[in-house]
């Protein structure tokens, strides 16, 4: 198929996510031919560096050879079967493998197909866990303001992103939300470096009144993703734990897009030294090749579900592709990937080249700050400075940014003002310093125009 007509069909028959496609008649979607390493490389052979690991699910590259040989032989045996009343060595050696890095406790791993059914399964084991252990009462989940968990209906109710569920608001969820915690902009006047979690006052307030109607608290640990990569200290994952413990009140840890050593650690609970009652990974858990989502749950949880048949206390949620074999056997690869090949260890250095950019982002007269948690650096445009005053939504600083980093050869889309890195963690360095000069380029263009 030509590009003219790649573009016309998709024109007429394809709807895409997260887009209002009109403003595919002025930048129309790019055709992709194929990837390699931390390109994507479109029709016509122009080479993107893949700045956001196309949507924070690519970890070590596209078309990765060692990926690419686990997903081939996986398919030469089996691509898929039903995974009630029938397993396989892919799902098990997973789960096994997981359980035992996982933060302790996590014991039992039960297969979704995608981020936000991962979130849904959390929220309703927690919710059937109390209603099976003589507190029905606890029905409510808390979670933080701007936190982002999905767009599925429940995983929407306990996300506080107004773009994304403001219009759906009636059919929702009736939760609890939380200021959360917002360092580049801390409501008690203070920095990263003399920050003692004030924020935490809020979550404190609200459970120490409402646990009797709490099940859960949600949140994404150490770095709020859709927020625009708010990233906090892991103090504040410490006191959460506490604070769950003392009123028993079950912490879910949304680690889809933190987990798998975007933080620098493999879990960024970690980082925290503590341990979730219920963890939800998906997105880098394939590498970024096909979907699959996993909620890891404690033996306590477990065990309130456990019982005969008819006192009807099993977990009876289910999707079609659960714990599919092709893409349980490529997280196996990447587990193996990342113990054979010593990723962790290895992110030293693209950090510290992250890291080093924060003085030339900040000397320029639009950016309020540069941030960054592990693998995932952020710049903050503002329009002024010293007040740290936004840019009006409306002028979409951010998708010119996106346009013009496209013309200089990479792909990062920002969330609104916020623009953010998040690339495979083993984009070699070379790249990783492109990537930022790109950046630096197109903010320096985008935001000239302010002034
Ligand atoms: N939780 C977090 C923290 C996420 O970042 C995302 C996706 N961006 C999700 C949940 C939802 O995952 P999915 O898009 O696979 O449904």
């Amino acid at each position: 198929m030509d590009k003219a007509e790649l573009l016309r069909l998709d024109r007429e028959h394809v709807w895409h996510p997260c887009t209002q496609q009109k403003d595919h008649e002025t930048l129309p979607p790019i055709p992709i031919a194929r990837g390699e390493g931390p390109y994507l490389i479109d029709v016509d052979g122009r080479r993107y560096i893949d700045g956001v690991s196309s949507w924070w699910v690519n970890l070590f590259g596209h078309n990765h050879p060692r990926l690419n040989r686990a997903l081939n032989d996986q398919a030469g045996r089996i691509a898929h079967h039903i995974f009630a009343g029938f397993t396989h060595e892919p799902a098990v050696e997973l789960s096994a493998r997981l359980c035992a890095l996982a933060p302790n406790g996590l014991n039992k791993v039960f297969f979704s197909d995608n981020g936000s059914a991962a979130v849904e399964v959390a929220l309703k084991m927690s919710f059937q866990f109390w209603q099976q252990s003589g507190r029905p009462e606890k029905t409510r989940f808390v979670s933080l303001s701007d936190a982002y968990h999905g767009e599925t209906l429940g995983a929407l109710s306990v996300g506080g992103c107004d773009l994304y569920r403001e219009v759906y608001r009636p059919i929702l969820l009736d939760g609890f939300r939380v200021q959360g915690p917002d360092c580049f902009r801390c409501p008690y006047g203070r920095n990263r470096q003399s920050c003692d979690i004030e924020c935490f006052e809020a979550m404190e307030r609200l459970v120490s009144e409402k646990h009797d109607e709490i099940a859960a608290i949600i949140i994404e640990p150490l770095i709020q993703g859709a927020a625009g990569m708010r990233i906090y200290p892991a103090g504040y994952l410490r006191r959460l734990r506490e604070l769950c413990d003392r009123f028993a009140v079950h912490y879910i840890a949304d680690e889809i897009a933190v987990g798998f050593g975007r933080t620098g650690r493999l879990f960024a609970n970690e980082h925290a030294g503590v341990s979730p009652d219920l963890m939800c990974l998906s997105k880098g858990i394939t590498g970024g090749y096909l979907p699959l989502a996993v909620t890891l749950a404690t033996d306590e949880i477990y065990q309130a579900f456990y019982d005969d048949y008819v006192s009807m206390k099993a977990f009876l949620h289910s999707h079609s592709y659960t714990g599919n074999p092709l893409a349980c056997a490529l997280a196996v690869e990447v587990l193996n990937i990342f113990e054979q090949e010593r990723v962790i260890e290895s992110l030293h250095e693209p950090m510290a080249l992250l890291e080093s950019w924060a003085p030339r982002f900040e000397a320029l007269p639009n950016v309020g700050e540069f941030r960054r948690g592990g693998m995932v650096a952020a710049v903050e445009l503002v329009q002024e400075k010293e007040t740290k005053t936004p840019f009006p939504w409306q002028e979409r600083r951010g998708l010119c940014v996106y346009r013009s980093a496209l013309a200089r050869g990479a792909l990062l889309r920002p969330l609104g003002n916020v623009v953010y890195f998040m690339p495979p963690l083993n984009t070699p360095l070379s790249i990783l310093e492109e990537l930022l000069g790109i950046a630096y380029d197109a903010i320096v263009e985008t935001t000239a125009a302010s002034r």
